[in-house]
Formats: structure tokens, sequence, C-alpha cells
């Protein structure tokens, strides 16, 4: 097995105002201890509530993700924020081309790379997402949509930052509808991510994570990150309340 490090983060979406987000990153505080130095675990609340989520966190191994970031350092771009204000609040991750992004804002695979490459550069984790719609994946045009999407983003990707980049593989017909890929479904694309990456960084692409999203649960966690390829989980709607994202990331141990 490759030491790669199992990376869990939730993603709340638009859920959780700012008394919640306390609460809630709080109790993921408190249960860290669970899978502290095996499983890194990390979330991204509403950009409101940020402030208090770093606040909250602070001192303690959680990792707070911000669930966009742009790509310009500053300016007229109204209803924005840029990696150095995520940076200034102690934001450490940024979730970059989430398909819910792409589907309904306007992200595709020319400001998704630039979103990443900002975040790179400002000294954040990009987590970048790739995947197929359900049509995409009828069609048999999986490996041909995650060839470009993740081709679009590594091309903006130097070998010697590529380490620090965490490509989330969120098949769209997988979110938030209880159908999750299986682990072999799963496997194959991480797999087919993986030899993208080796092509163009050779032995770098070993130490990249890859983390799958789509209605992943405490059930199924474990057998998704059993996969030699699958290294964490990028998780919604199961990430919401605290003890159900900490017993997925413990579903991440089992690889550790
Ligand atoms: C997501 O929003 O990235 C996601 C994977 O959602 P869910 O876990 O609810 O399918």
């Amino acid at each position: 097995m490759a030491k790669r490090v199992p990376f869990v983060c939730g993603n709340w979406k638009m859920h959780h105002g700012v008394e919640a987000t306390r609460k809630q990153v709080r109790a993921l505080v408190e249960g860290l201890a669970r899978v502290q130095g095996k499983v890194e675990v990390a979330v991204a609340p509403v950009a409101t509530t940020l402030f208090a989520a770093c606040e909250a966190a602070r001192g303690s191994g959680l990792k707070i993700a911000a669930q966009n970031v742009h790509w310009a350092e500053k300016g007229a771009f109204t209803g924005e924020w840029s990696a150095a204000h995520l940076v200034e609040l102690g934001v450490s991750h940024a979730i970059c081309g989430h398909s819910e992004r792409r589907a309904m804002f306007g992200d595709d695979d020319v400001t998704v790379p630039k979103r990443v490459r900002a975040a790179l550069d400002a000294g954040l984790i990009p987590i970048a997402c790739v995947g197929e719609t359900l049509a995409e994946r009828e069609g048999n045009q999986t490996a041909v949509v995650v060839a470009r999407q993740t081709g679009a983003i590594l091309e903006l990707i130097k070998a010697d930052e590529v380490e620090r980049l965490v490509l989330a593989y969120e098949p769209v017909w997988a979110i938030g509808t209880g159908k999750n890929a299986t682990p072999t479904q799963a496997q194959e694309v991480h797999a087919q991510i993986r030899a993208l990456l080796a092509k163009r960084y050779g032995a770098k692409a070993e130490a990249v994570r890859l983390q799958y999203g789509g209605s992943v649960k405490p059930d199924n966690a474990a057998e998704l990150m059993r996969e030699h390829d699958v290294d964490g989980a990028l998780v919604g709607g199961a990430a919401l309340e605290a003890a159900s994202l900490l017993a997925i990331a413990e579903g991440g141990m089992q690889r550790a």
C-alpha cells in the first residue's frame, strides 16, 4: 500500500449557520483523537461561517476548507473571495470545481484550473473536483471526461508542487443521490487518474491523494477506502453531523 495519509473532507454546502458551525466544529475537534495521526480530516463550511470555524478549530488538527476560491488576488468580483482572504482567516484548503459549481455557476475547464492555481500560489491545498454525469457514464464517456477535466487542471501544475494537490473524483450521478459508485468503479477511475499523473510527473504521482466523493456514508466508507487508489473521501450529506463524518474518517484507518 502506498504511503498516503487518507484524507476525509466534509462539504457542508449551503448548510449550517454560525452557531451550528461552531457546535459541529467543536464536536469534530473533540472526536478527532480517534483518528489523529492516521487520517487527516477537514471540513468546508459556508463562507460566512469560515471565521467562526477557524476560531473553533484553532490549535487542533482539524483543517478548515473553503468551498470555492477566486483566481484573482483582488478586484471587482462581487460575491467572490480570494485565496489571500482565506489564508488570512486560517483556512488551509479550497475545494475547486465542485460539480454543483460546474453545473450551476459556470465553472469549467478554464476557470477551475485557474482557481487551483490561485490556491497553490497562496499556499492553500486545492481539492480539485472532476467527474462525469450519468449521461456521460451511460455513453461510455467517463474516461474521456475525467481525462479532459484532470488534464486541464494538471496543465497549470508544475512537478515540484503536484504533491500538494488533492484530486476528488466525484461522479455527478452519485452526489446526493444515495447511489455511490462501487469500490471497483471508483478504483477504476482513480487508477486512470493516477496513470495521468504518472505520465506527467513520474514517481511523484504516487504521493497525490485521490478522494472519492458521491454518497459516502459511515457504512460504505471503509470498503471504498480499502481500494488501492482511493485515498480518502469528499463527503456532503453524511458530513453534516460531526459523529457521522468522524465515523467515515475511521473508515480510512484501515488503509493507514
Ligand atoms: C459532495 O457534495 O461533494 C458530495 C459528495 O455529496 P454527497 O456525499 O451528499 O453525495
